[in-house]
């Protein structure tokens, strides 16, 4: 069954109303952490733990990745399914 949030990684400590997930910005393989509602942003999903880490992202195109992309950085493990 496909997920409307295949890749989340926390609940968002910062708004309380939406999930933390994994994104990139398109063109660039960096990976981080932005909360769907509020769009804060960590660095990592650990990071994503601490609300003093938080900040915002810039202001560029941001897509999901592939679950290949997300392996490749061993973030998968961080992914929450429920
Ligand atoms: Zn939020």
């Amino acid at each position: 069954m496909k997920q409307k949030y295949p890749f989340k990684v926390n609940w968002c400590e910062i708004c309380d109303q939406g999930w933390v997930e994994i994104v990139r910005y398109s063109g660039n393989n960096n990976l981080f952490v932005k909360c769907r509602e509020c769009d804060s942003k960590w660095d990592t999903p650990l990071d994503s733990n601490d609300v003093n880490k938080a900040s915002l992202p810039l202001d560029r195109p941001i897509k999901r990745p592939t679950i290949q992309e997300v392996k490749e950085r061993g973030w998968d493990k961080y992914i929450q399914i429920f």
